[in-house]
C-alpha cells in the first residue's frame, strides 16, 4: 500500500480523505427502488441462484426478498459469478447495498456488496466513505473497506476513544495550524474535528465544513507564501519613479495613434501607469487574448519610460517575432523621433553590431527590441527603466531575473501573455505577478469559423483550400509534433506535404519544422510571409505570435491531439486581417468523450478565457502547461483551482491581513502558523531534490 499510493506515515494516511461518502443509516424496501437512486442498502435473504447466458453473456442471478417483494442481485465474468457462489448463501440474513437499475422491467443490483446483518451495526455506519484504491490494490485484495479498517482504527486514536493504547503504534496528536483568531474569524472547523470528519462525518454538514476548512488551509498556505514571497521582494526591489506622462505618450497619442484604444486597452495603460509611479518595482502579467492589443499596450508603456528619460526593451521568444516586433513599433513610430533597434542572433559583425551597442550603451537607442539575444553580458544599457517580455512561457523565471541585474536599481517587467490563464489560476501560478488583463477585441475583427472535419472528407477540404487560394488567401496546415513520437509525426508532415503537392501542382507551398536549421527556417517563413507560397506546411513552430494578415485559414490535422490551449493559439493565428477566417480542426473517426468535448468547445466559442475555463475543467490544472516550472507549491488535495475561485480570493485577501498585521512573523499567536508553512515549503524543496 506505501509503494501504491505512497502513503508512508499516519499523518498521510490522516490526509488520504475518501472521494465520496455514502449514507448507510437507512434501510430501504424493495417496493421504494427505482432506477434512479443512487446508493441503496435493503436488509434480506437469497431465495435461490441461476446462471443464465452462456459465454460474454454468462451471468448469475440471486433472486433475493426484504420478505415482501423479490428482486434481483447480478453478477457478470466468470470469476465474480465463482466468488459470489462461494461467499453467499440462501437463508442467511443479509444487508445488500449497491445502485439499483431496471432490467426487463425487475429491479435489480449488479455487483451488489452484501455482509450478513449481524455483522454491520448500521447505527454506527453513517456516512460511509469510500476511498480510491489502485488496480493492483484492488488484485491483493485492498479495497476501500480495508483502508477504512487503518483510518478507523488511526481516529480512534486520535481521538482517545480507545482504552488501550497500542505498543507498536504511537499516538498521534494533531496541532492546530491555523491561529486561533483566524478560526474565529472565517469561523472554521478546529483541524482535528475537521480531520475526523473529513473521514468519518456526523452529518452531511458536518462533512461540508470539514472540507472548507481542508480546502481553506490548502489555498491559504499557497497564498501566504506568495505574498510572502512578494513583500520580500517588494521589500528588497526598489523601482524607477516614471513621474511624468510628457510628450512622447501625448504626441502619439494624439497625433498618431490611428485608432481609438478599446476600454480595456485604457484600463490596462492606468493600471500600468499608478505601478510605474510608485517607487516599487512593476512586476506585471499582461494577459489578452491573441489579437486583442497587448503589443500596443506595451509600446504606449514604453513611451511613457522615455518620456522619464529611461530606455526600454522588449524580448520576444523568437527572432521572426522580434523581427515583427521591431516592424511593428518602427510603422507605428515614423513620425517620431524615436530610435528603435533589433538585436538578435542574425544580427552579426562587428559593423552592424556595434553602433547597436554603443546606443544602448549612450543611451542614444530609446527601444531596444530582439531575442535572448538582450541579455547577454555583453549588451550594456545606459539606463533601462522597463522590460516587455513577449510570451511568458517561453522565458523562464531565471531569465527574467537576468534582465533586472541589468541595472542597480532594476527595470520595471511586463511580461505579455497570449495564453489565457483564469484568474485564479494565475493568482496561485503567477502569484508574485500583478495581473492586467485585456479583455475586450478592438472592434471590426469578424469572429473566426471554427469547423471540425473528419479526416475522410478531405475532397471538400481541398475544394475549400483551391476556394479561399483562388481569393487569393493563404493557409497554414499544422501537424502535431511530439517528442515520443517525432519520427512518426514527421513521417506524417512529409507525407500531408507530398500529397498538397501532389493535389495542388498548381500551387506554391512552403514546409517549416523544428529539425530545419534555423535559417532555411526563416527561409521558408519569409517565402510565405511574403506571399510567394499560398500553403504552409508545419510543426507547432507557427504557434508563437507569428502574425500574417492574409493568411485566414487554420487547418490543424489530427487535431485530438492538441490541447484546447494550444488549439487557441494555433487559432489565433488567423483572423488578423479584415476578412472572414477559418480554423479547421481535422480528427480521426473515433474519439475519446473528453476529445469530442475539447473539439466542440472549439467549435462553439472564441473566447480565450472560456477555453482557458473549460481547459482547467477538463484537465485539471496540474496539466495545464508550466505548471511544473512555474512553482505552485504545494500540492492540492481538497481545493481545485478551477472550481474554488473564490476561496482562493479569500485565502489571498487573509494572506495579505496576515502579512499586514504580523510583517515580521512574530506574534506568538500565529507561531503554528508560521512553524506548519515552514514546514510545508521544506518538503517542497525536499520534492525538488529528488526529481
Ligand atoms: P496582440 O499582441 O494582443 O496579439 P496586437 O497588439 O498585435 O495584439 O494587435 C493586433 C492588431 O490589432 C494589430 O494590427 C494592432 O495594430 C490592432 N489594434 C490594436 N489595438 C487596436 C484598437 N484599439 N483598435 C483597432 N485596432 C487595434
Ligand atoms: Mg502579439
Amino acid at each position: 500500500m506505501e509503494k501504491e499510493l505512497r502513503l508512508n506515515t499516519f499523518q498521510d494516511l490522516l490526509y488520504y480523505f475518501p472521494y465520496k461518502h455514502i449514507d448507510r443509516t437507512r434501510l430501504f424496501y424493495i417496493h421504494e427502488l427505482t432506477a434512479d437512486m443512487p446508493f441503496v442498502q435493503i436488509k434480506g435473504e437469497i431465495l435461490s441462484f441461476e446462471e443464465k447466458g452462456v459465454g460474454r453473456k454468462r451471468h448469475l442471478i440471486a433472486h433475493f426478498t426484504d420478505g415482501k417483494h423479490v428482486m434481483d442481485l447480478v453478477w457478470f465474468q466468470s470469476a465474480a459469478i465463482k466468488w459470489a457462489r462461494k461467499q453467499y448463501h440462501t437463508g442467511i440474513i443479509y444487508i445488500v447495498f449497491g445502485r439499483p437499475t431496471v432490467f426487463n422491467g425487475r429491479i435489480n443490483i449488479a455487483h451488489p456488496d452484501i455482509d450478513p446483518a449481524d455483522s454491520l451495526s448500521l447505527s454506527s455506519m453513517g456516512l460511509q466513505p469510500y476511498y480510491h484504491t489502485t488496480e493492483r490494490m484492488k488484485k491483493s485484495g485492498m479495497e476501500s473497506r480495508s483502508i477504512e479498517r487503518f483510518t478507523k482504527t488511526l481516529l480512534e486514536k486520535l481521538n482517545g476513544s480507545t482504552a488501550v493504547e497500542s505498543q507498536k503504534a504511537p499516538m498521534i496528536t494533531v496541532n492546530e495550524t491555523l491561529p486561533e483568531w483566524l478560526i474565529r474569524r472565517h469561523a472554521l472547523m478546529p483541524l482535528g474535528q475537521s480531520l475526523r470528519a473529513m473521514h468519518y462525518p456526523l452529518s452531511a454538514d458536518e462533512l461540508r465544513r470539514a472540507t472548507y476548512r481542508q480546502k481553506f488551509e490548502e489555498l491559504f498556505f499557497i497564498q501566504l507564501n506568495i505574498v510572502r514571497y512578494t513583500r520580500a521582494r517588494q521589500q528588497q526591489s526598489r523601482g524607477h519613479i516614471f513621474r511624468v506622462v510628457g510628450n512622447y505618450f501625448n504626441t502619439f497619442y494624439k497625433e498618431y495613434l490611428p485608432f481609438q484604444l478599446t476600454g480595456a486597452q485604457k484600463r490596462v495603460i492606468r493600471e500600468i501607469h499608478k505601478d510605474l509611479g510608485c517607487g516599487r518595482q512593476m512586476n506585471r502579467l499582461l494577459q489578452g487574448d491573441v489579437g486583442s492589443g497587448k503589443t500596443l499596450v506595451a509600446l504606449m508603456t514604453m513611451l511613457i519610460a522615455l518620456d522619464n528619460n529611461y530606455q526600454a526593451c522588449l524580448m520576444a521568444p523568437t527572432e521572426i517575432l522580434a523581427e515583427q516586433h521591431a516592424a511593428t513599433f518602427r510603422e507605428f513610430l515614423k513620425n517620431m523621433p524615436v530610435r528603435v533597434e533589433l538585436l538578435t542572433g542574425s544580427v552579426t559583425g562587428k559593423r552592424k553590431r556595434g553602433p547597436i551597442l554603443e546606443g544602448v550603451a549612450d543611451g542614444s537607442v530609446q527601444i531596444l527590441i530582439g531575442t535572448h539575444a538582450l541579455i547577454e553580458d555583453n549588451v550594456i544599457f545606459h539606463n533601462l527603466g522597463l522590460a516587455v517580455i513577449d510570451e511568458q512561457h517561453r522565458f523562464g523565471v531565471a531569465q527574467r531575473g537576468k534582465l533586472w541585474k541589468k541595472n542597480s536599481i532594476p527595470p520595471h517587467i511586463l511580461v505579455m501573455t497570449a495564453t489565457p490563464i483564469p484568474r485564479t489560476l494565475a493568482m496561485t501560478l503567477y502569484g508574485d505577478l500583478d495581473v492586467s488583463v485585456i479583455d475586450e477585441l478592438p472592434p471590426g475583427r469578424k469572429p473566426i469559423e471554427t469547423l471540425h472535419f473528419w479526416e475522410e472528407r478531405s475532397e471538400s477540404l481541398y475544394r475549400g483550400i483551391r476556394q479561399q487560394v483562388s481569393l487569393g488567401r493563404q493557409i497554414y496546415v499544422v501537424y502535431p509534433l511530439i517528442k515520443e513520437s517525432e519520427k512518426i509525426d514527421l513521417k506524417n508532415l512529409e507525407e500531408g506535404y507530398a500529397l498538397l503537392c501532389q493535389t495542388f501542382p498548381d500551387m506554391k507551398i512552403s514546409k517549416v519544422h523544428g529539425k530545419m536549421k534555423p535559417a532555411d527556417k526563416d527561409a521558408e517563413m519569409e517565402k510565405f510571409a511574403s506571399g510567394e507560397t499560398q500553403i504552409l506546411v508545419a510543426t507547432t513552430v507557427i504557434e508563437v505570435g507569428v502574425n500574417i494578415p492574409n493568411a485566414s485559414v487554420m487547418i490543424i490535422q489530427n487535431a485530438e491531439r492538441f490541447g484546447l490551449a494550444q488549439l487557441h493559439q494555433l487559432r489565433g493565428r488567423v483572423g488578423r486581417g479584415a476578412e472572414q477566417s477559418y480554423c479547421i480542426l481535422v480528427t480521426k473517426y473515433q474519439l475519446s468523450k473528453e476529445t469530442k468535448n475539447r473539439i466542440q468547445t472549439m467549435c462553439e466559442t472564441n473566447d480565450g478565457f472560456e477555453i482557458a475555463e473549460a481547459d482547467l475543467r477538463l484537465r485539471g490544472p496540474g496539466d495545464l502547461e508550466g505548471t511544473q516550472q512555474s512553482g505552485i507549491a504545494f500540492d492540492l488535495h481538497v481545493a481545485n483551482l478551477a472550481r474554488d475561485g473564490q476561496l482562493v480570493q479569500l485565502a489571498r485577501d487573509t494572506a495579505n491581513y496576515v502579512l499586514d498585521n504580523d510583517p515580521k512573523q512574530s506574534l506568538p499567536g500565529n507561531a503554528p502558523m508560521w512553524r506548519r508553512l515552514h514546514e510545508l515549503t521544506k518538503n517542497q524543496m525536499d520534492w525538488s531534490n529528488i526529481s
